[in-house]
């Protein structure tokens, strides 16, 4: 088993499609381990975001990030952080695949709904920056 990180971004919060996001999440046969609803500050966004500090989207990213209520999950399943973001679908919700989260609930780069670690050792920031040991037992 493994565990990823994952967020249902402000823009899917605020369109009320947190409920429908969580059905497919259990559908597919991830197990919710941990979730809080939490409004990240725009330093909270720009430590989680702080591998993208040098891009030009950094600033909107942030601002975006730290706009509304976002859901922040721990997934586990087999081979999670690739099962995430095949659900997830491409960061582009206009290039994303029929069927995939960003295709249904994305409006743009900007507003793509979801969010997911890459790799084993970002899971694992990402979780950490986020969650309390005892909240993922
Ligand atoms: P995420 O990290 O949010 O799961 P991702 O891994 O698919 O998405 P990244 O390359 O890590 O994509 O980019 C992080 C976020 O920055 C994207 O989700 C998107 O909202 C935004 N982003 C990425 N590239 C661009 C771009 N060219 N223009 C505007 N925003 C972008
Ligand atoms: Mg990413």
């Amino acid at each position: 088993m493994q565990r990823t990180f994952a967020i249902i971004k402000p823009d899917a919060v605020q369109k009320q499609y947190a409920g429908r996001i969580l059905a497919r999440i259990e559908a597919v046969g991830f197990t919710v381990r941990a979730l809080r609803m939490i409004h990240m500050s725009k330093a909270e966004a720009e430590g989680f975001y702080h591998v993208h500090r040098e891009r030009p989207f950094f600033g909107g990213l942030t601002d975006f990030m730290s706009s509304g209520p976002c859901i922040v999950l721990c997934l586990e399943a087999a081979d999670a952080i690739k099962k995430w973001r095949d659900l997830m679908g491409a960061t582009d919700p206009a290039k994303a695949a029929d069927g995939t989260l960003r295709k249904e609930f994305g409006a743009s780069i900007d507003n793509n709904a979801t969010h997911g670690s890459d790799a084993p050792e970002t899971a694992a920031f990402e979780l950490g920056y986020f969650f309390r040991g005892m909240e993922l037992r």
